[in-house]
């Protein structure tokens, strides 16, 4: 028997048709979907990450702004989420990682307001998440969520999320809380870190270290999300060995292919939503 793959890039397509529909009723309305996009420069990946969801956005009709931010501050930062959060023709904002270490992260998280704060990196949308009330989640958390989701509920079910990052790891653990899984949060000093692995019913995997997951970390049948991107010799790689965890493993989302097309899905139906909020 070998995993199913939860393919991520069928569910995109899937619910970019119906996100289609939404941005073309808000249109009909005169309304126009924009998400602003501030992206520090230097950073060859963020660049091409901003540059997807411009493309990806374009075909459904929402617009996307990239700010190139050229040696950022924090204060200018923050004086920029200032105006996009009281400007009514800003449907979502979005900061850009890595930020270089002349703007502090915490303090920019502080201006992000919830109603906007689409990626949900903001400590208003951490609060709420944390309080069971979210409005606005990280996509990339969502789309681990919903590729675990099409191989069934987690509601009781032993899940071991591995990273416990404020982007990934620690809201993809409060969100499978929310839909009362059972979580285990596994980080870089875990002991014995594979028989942990071996308890779970479904896998989540955020660190960054490729083919860090491999068969013996593996429950037979078990679900496993691989979140980690990875760029070997110029290849996409996850976490995840798929050559020796697909024979033992019930499912597994691929890389390419898995929770990155669905994270941008996701990401730009959250600018959607936002629009519908700000005028409904
Ligand atoms: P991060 O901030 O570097 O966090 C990595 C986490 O992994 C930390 O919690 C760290 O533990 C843990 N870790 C490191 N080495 C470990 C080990 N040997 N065993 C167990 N845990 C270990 O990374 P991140 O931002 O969460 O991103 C994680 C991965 O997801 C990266 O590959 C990133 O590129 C990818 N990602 C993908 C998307 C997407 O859309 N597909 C979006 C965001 C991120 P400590 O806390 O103890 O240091």
């Amino acid at each position: 028997v070998v995993a199913r793959l939860l393919d991520g890039r069928e569910l995109a397509n899937a619910r970019r048709a119906v996100l289609a529909a939404r941005v073309a009723a808000l249109r009909n309305l005169g309304i126009v979907p924009r998400l602003r996009v501030f992206l520090p420069s230097g950073d060859e990946a963020s660049k091409v990450y901003a540059q997807t969801k411009r493309a990806v956005a374009e075909r459904l009709g929402i617009e996307v702004e990239i700010i190139t931010l050229e040696a950022p501050s924090t204060d200018g930062i923050v004086s920029l989420i200032r105006s996009a959060a009281i400007d009514d023709g800003v449907s979502g904002i979005l900061v850009e990682s890595p930020l270089p270490p002349s703007a502090d992260w915490g303090t920019i998280r502080e201006a992000l307001p919830a109603a906007k704060d689409v990626d949900g990196a903001g400590i208003g949308s951490l609060g709420l998440l944390v309080s069971g009330n979210p409005v606005f989640v990280p996509a990339t958390a969502a789309a681990a969520l919903l590729l675990a989701e099409m191989a069934g509920d987690v509601q009781g079910k032993r899940v071991v999320m591995i990273g416990r990052s404020l982007v990934v790891g620690r809201p993809l653990a409060l969100m499978l809380l929310a839909r009362h899984a059972t979580v285990t949060i596994c980080h870089s000093r875990t002991q014995d870190l594979a028989s942990v692995a071996r308890e779970a019913d479904v896998l989540m995997v955020a660190v960054g270290r490729p083919g860090l997951i491999t068969g013996e970390f593996i429950r037979p049948g078990a679900v496993v999300v691989d979140i980690g991107t990875n760029v070997v010799d110029g290849d996409l790689i996850g976490d995840v060995d798929a050559a020796s965890v697909m024979p033992i493993a019930g499912a597994l989302s691929p890389v390419p292919g898995g929770v990155g097309p669905l994270t941008t899905t996701l990401l730009l139906e959250h600018v959607v939503t936002a629009a519908e909020n700000l005028f409904g």
